[in-house]
């Protein structure tokens, strides 16, 4: 480490890494599928992929996408929502984008200071008789306050459908995450902790709601002569699922590794006046996704810490910034002032490099140059 010290490093390190399995690997899988000549609608290792995914998630229904945005928005349609649907301004464009285009009205809640997850006190004071949903996002893969926003959802009846696309393979109380809400999407983005290259998922509790997600994905088709659904094209293909397949063999190993790394930042950067790291809940198994840091009254604010770390080639993100209630597209229709808490994290987070293949000594450089 000390040897880079003041020098800039050759090689950028970016937020993340995709992670891939031995190229060997995906070779062999890739033989069957040049014999079978079947590429994609729901071929072998779709089927496959999905019934191991079950087993890993411990859940008996769940649907593949062809990414993790059309997961969620297919499985908003599926559960006919009407009205308004309420969830965080603190997340990825997808969340609420995958609402608006179903014709919804989002509602925006504020979040925790101290884990930027949906505030489930301030949830009730946002519910009107049109609301008819409740899309929580488990941002950074901190799980939300399932216990209480279930709670809520069910006296108003409400469904709670969770973004969980920082969230796989979690659990809380010894419980998946997929286990919670009527629904919880999944992404298996090249940049997220297990990924198909592009993939996603859907995993719900009412079984009747495969049939409808099936025939969503495939453009609504219920037959060989008959359209009953304005669907969409979602599927997944067989070369995603033959790279989630070959991940899943890897994924507990690429999370110990990401947890020694985790942990590391966590030893450096925690108890430093005017930096905050996430709360950490003990009944949560987490997949340390992201590193988020927030800088509020430190030394140096966010940007320039953001712009410090550019000079050495090493480029975090300000995720999430701006908030989705700020954003050009929604302008005019939403007010950032309304979700306070969001708006100010979003101006001082900073989410660190963190992959499964980042050296020790990066991190420590990383924090040696956040700390000087
Ligand atoms: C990545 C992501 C999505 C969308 O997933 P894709 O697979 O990229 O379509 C949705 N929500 C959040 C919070 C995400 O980070």
């Amino acid at each position: 480490m000390s040897t880079w010290k003041g020098e800039r490093l050759e090689t950028p390190v970016a937020v993340t890494r995709s992670s891939l399995p031995p190229l060997e690997e995906y070779v062999d899988m890739l033989k069957p599928l040049w014999e079978s000549a079947w590429l994609t609608n729901m071929g072998t290792y779709h089927e496959e992929f999905k019934r191991q995914l079950k087993e890993y998630m411990g859940v008996p229904n769940l649907e593949l996408f062809v990414n993790g945005h059309m997961a969620l928005e297919l499985a908003l349609q599926a559960l006919e929502l009407k009205g308004e649907v309420i969830t965080t301004p603190f997340t990825f464009a997808s969340t609420t984008h995958a609402i608006v285009r179903n014709g919804l009205e989002p509602v925006f809640c504020d979040i925790h200071p101290s884990d930027y997850t949906l505030d489930a006190d301030l949830l009730e004071e946002r519910i009107t008789e049109n609301t008819c949903a409740i899309v929580p996002v488990h941002v950074y893969g901190n799980f939300c306050d399932v216990y209480k926003i279930e709670e809520i959802a069910r006296r108003h009846g409400l469904k709670v459908i969770y973004d969980a696309a920082h969230a796989f393979g979690e659990t809380m109380d010894g419980k998946g995450v997929a286990e919670f809400g009527d629904a919880s999407m999944f992404s298996f983005h090249a940049t997220k902790v297990f990924h198909s290259i592009e993939g996603g998922a859907v995993t719900f509790r009412n079984e009747k709601l495969a049939g409808r997600l099936y025939e969503l994905k495939n453009f609504g088709i219920t037959g060989y002569e008959r359209v009953e659904y304005v669907g969409a094209n979602g599927k997944m293909n067989e070369f995603q699922a033959a790279m989630g397949l070959c991940n899943l063999r890897h994924v507990d190993q690429e999370i110990e590794k990401r947890q020694r790394l985790a942990l590391r930042y966590r030893e450096r950067l925690s108890g430093v006046q005017g930096i905050r790291l996430c709360q950490e809940n003990p009944k949560v198994e987490s997949n340390y996704a992201y590193m988020p840091v927030v800088f509020d009254g430190y030394k140096k604010n966010r940007d320039q810490i953001f712009q410090d770390l550019a000079k050495y080639n090493i480029h975090a993100r300000k995720y999430f910034y701006p908030c989705v209630n700020h954003y050009d597209c929604y302008k005019g229709r939403f007010d950032e002032k309304d979700t306070p808490v969001a708006a100010q994290i979003s101006r001082q987070v900073l989410t660190l490099p963190l992959y499964a293949d980042l050296e020790l000594d990066v991190v420590d450089l990383i924090c040696d140059l956040v700390l000087e």
